[in-house]
């Protein structure tokens, strides 16, 4: 959205609400909007994502292992949209809040699932930790929003950082129960809660969530001042980007590093770009004080084929290369870290396509 001192347009954006198709309408959203893929194209990249990780799995593999791989919690967009201004990819049109939730809520994986998960991704959730430690400088209590498996809580402990968990997936969090963790089944808009904590973190659901800027109010809200809010995100710019070479020569290279990090077929709701979410927060009364690119947390598991995973290795570690020098805009996933600032600004709109 253009937006300056004189004047300001804010184009509400409301979700599971049919625009109007007069032609009107279209000519303003083309002007807001680009389109990144329309729905024959969005397919298509779900048939290489699929393509990509058959060859690359044992043929035994058990179904239940393909979640999140090439079996979506997500129905795919329908189509895939730029904001000319900011820079978020983002679905249009949107699906409705309920549905979101509902997806994640339902599902039920098994126990052994679960615990393979959680072994696979502790290593890249102790850097995590270590990265929030280190911006926090000190021990403290926090809430991590969408805990699922409880990786990160179990990270955390290691550094004495006391972080419980959130999430709507209960077997989920029943499973980190068991890990000794306290977890709260619910969502962070009907979290009753009054106390007020150290860290707010979103590593896995912010780009899921039927509306960040709310969430981001609410994570305010249970900041200290000073508190930190650390938010790990797919890269949308870096997805934008990327898309463009899925065809003729670099198409093997474009494909495999949009695969191994998750992003072919974009099955996420929002794609913040670092601008988009500086902005955001900054909004909202943050401060950013520290950015990091990365890539998708490792995803060869004993089902992989070896050679499949020495590549994802190699395509990962040369990005992270990448991210180091060319900083993390470079990168398929990035963090922001930000503290709440102490003077509570008025907060005023901007972007009302998000939510
Ligand atoms: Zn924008």
């Amino acid at each position: 959205m253009a937006a300056d001192e004189s004047w300001q347009i804010v184009l509400v954006d409301l979700p599971g609400v049919q625009r109007p198709r007069d032609s009107l309408t279209k000519r303003m959203q083309r002007r807001v909007e680009h389109e990144l893929a329309d729905a024959d194209a969005v397919r298509t990249e779900v048939e290489m994502l699929w393509q990509f990780h058959t060859r690359r799995l044992h043929p035994r593999t058990p179904p239940e292992h393909l979640t999140d791989r090439v079996a979506f919690s997500q129905r795919p967009p329908l189509r895939v949209v730029q904001c000319c201004a900011c820079g978020l990819v983002y679905r249009n049109p949107r699906e409705r809040a309920h549905e979101l939730v509902g997806a994640y809520e339902g599902e039920a994986p098994a126990d052994d699932v679960l615990a393979s998960l959680f072994e696979t991704q502790l290593g890249s959730y102790r850097a995590q930790a270590r990265r929030l430690y280190d911006v926090l400088g000190r021990g403290g209590a926090g809430i991590e929003v969408g805990s699922y498996v409880g990786g990160f809580l179990a990270a955390a402990r290691e550094l004495r950082l006391d972080v419980e968990g959130l999430d709507v997936n209960e077997t989920a969090s029943v499973f980190a129960r068991r890990k000794g963790f306290r977890v709260t089944i619910g969502d962070l808009e009907s979290w009753n809660e009054k106390r007020s904590f150290d860290a707010v973190a979103i590593w896995n659901c912010f780009d899921q969530l039927p509306d960040p800027r709310r969430a981001v109010i609410i994570a305010r809200g249970l900041l200290r001042p000073g508190g930190v809010l650390a938010i790990r995100v797919p890269n949308g710019g870096f997805y934008a980007a990327l898309r463009q070479r899925l065809s003729g020569t670099t198409a093997p290279v474009a494909t495999a590093i949009l695969a191994h990090n998750n992003l072919l077929g974009f099955p996420y709701r929002h794609g913040f770009t670092m601008g988009a979410l500086t902005r955001l927060l900054e909004t909202l009364g943050f401060e950013i004080v520290s950015t990091y690119g990365d890539t998708l947390v490792p995803i060869a598991d004993r089902w992989t084929r070896r050679w499949a995973a020495v590549e994802e290795r190699a395509v990962k570690g040369v990005l992270k290369a990448v991210a180091k020098v060319g900083g993390a805009q470079r990168a398929p996933w990035f963090e922001m870290y930000a503290v709440k600032a102490a003077d509570a600004n008025g907060v005023t709109g901007v972007h009302g396509g998000i939510g």
